[in-house]
């Protein structure tokens, strides 16, 4: 099928965006990688009055390290964050979990900023932005608002953005040097969305102990959900085998996965327990503990607090 009909506008800063969509009251959309809406556009499930395309606001499309961070504009491809030298030194997890985003074609249009925005349950992205502690900066006509994951996603494909608003920048710490992580999913064909994926990263102490863990699931509900009572086995009890399998049984009984085509709802619960040890098997294989550290030694609390400037 054909999209329908639409206005189409390719603004050169970020400013001229936030006046088309303010101009358009809700019924424009942005255009980054067209790998999410072009399909939707062509199936006419979204029939917006205008594209605002965001492929001419350079300004949009940087990886930036500073200040044990790394700032990404939201225009930023995923094929460029795979290759990057500083995400695979600083943010290997996000590296990792951006070589399972579909195929290289898909990766060379697709933007990290699409991705967030489009907040698909099973999409890595949005999984990779909890599990890291991560914050997204909003732009809008009311001023600028910076968001940790929780307060970005809301639901199914449902984030906290206004029509008028659109993501700028999206904000990473860097992982403790010496951390392990893994990535692991299940999907039907490689390049597929995942039925479940895990993002698992731990911080090691000499002896077998965990400084902290971070569990983090993609699929197994409306949006990723954090497995905070299983990270708590393993801050607890230690890295051991038995502590793997205690985390792994509770990230079961801590999920409350959907039904659909693709699996059932007790399937999406046993692949999260069958993923999370998995993943935290790989990641302690990583973790190295004797590490003398040049970067921060315990993963960031949350990605703290969401601040709000200009007017609100
Ligand atoms: C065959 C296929 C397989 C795929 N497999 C996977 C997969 O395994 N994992 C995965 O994660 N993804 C997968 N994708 C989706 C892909 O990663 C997309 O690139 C991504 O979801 C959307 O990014 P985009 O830049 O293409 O955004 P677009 O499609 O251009 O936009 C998506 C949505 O976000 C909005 N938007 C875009 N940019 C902004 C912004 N800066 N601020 C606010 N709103 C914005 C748009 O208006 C639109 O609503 C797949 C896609 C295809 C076609």
């Amino acid at each position: 099928m054909k999209p329908a009909r639409f206005a189409y506008h390719a603004p050169a800063s970020v400013d001229e965006a936030i006046a088309l969509l303010a101009r358009y009251g809700g019924e424009a959309k942005l255009l980054a990688g067209g790998q999410s809406l072009v399909p939707l556009l062509n199936f006419r499930l979204s029939r917006p009055a205008a594209l605002v395309d965001l492929n001419r606001v350079p300004a949009l499309a940087y990886i930036r390290e500073d200040d044990g961070h790394v700032r990404l504009g939201a225009m930023t491809r995923q094929r460029a964050i795979e290759f990057s030298p500083v995400i695979r030194r600083r943010l290997p997890l996000l590296a990792e979990a951006t070589t399972l985003v579909g195929h290289l074609p898909i990766r060379s249009r697709g933007t990290i900023g699409g991705s967030l925005a489009h907040a698909d349950p099973a999409a890595e992205y949005p999984t990779a932005l909890t599990a890291l502690g991560g914050q997204v900066v909003v732009r809008g006509p009311r001023g600028e608002r910076t968001l940790a994951a929780g307060e970005l996603f809301q639901g199914y494909l449902t984030t906290t953005l206004a029509a008028d608003e659109m993501l700028v920048e999206i904000r990473l710490p860097a992982m403790p040097d010496g951390a392990g992580f893994a990535f692991e999913e299940l999907s039907r064909r490689h390049g597929d969305f995942a039925i479940v994926g895990i993002a698992a990263i731990v911080v090691g102490h000499r002896g077998g102990r965990c400084a902290s863990a971070r569990l983090v699931t993609a699929g197994a509900g409306p949006m990723p959900v954090r497995l905070r009572a299983a990270e708590e086995i393993l801050e607890r009890e230690g890295l051991s085998d038995a502590a793997v399998e205690a985390a792994a049984r509770r990230a079961a009984e801590l999920v409350d996965p959907p039904s659909d085509i693709h699996a059932s709802a007790d399937y999406r619960r046993n692949l999260t327990r069958v993923l999370t040890a998995r993943a935290l098997r790989r990641a302690i294989t990583r973790l190295d503990t004797l590490s003398p550290g040049g970067g921060p030694d315990t993963l960031s609390p949350s990605g703290g607090e969401g601040r709000v400037r200009g007017r609100p």
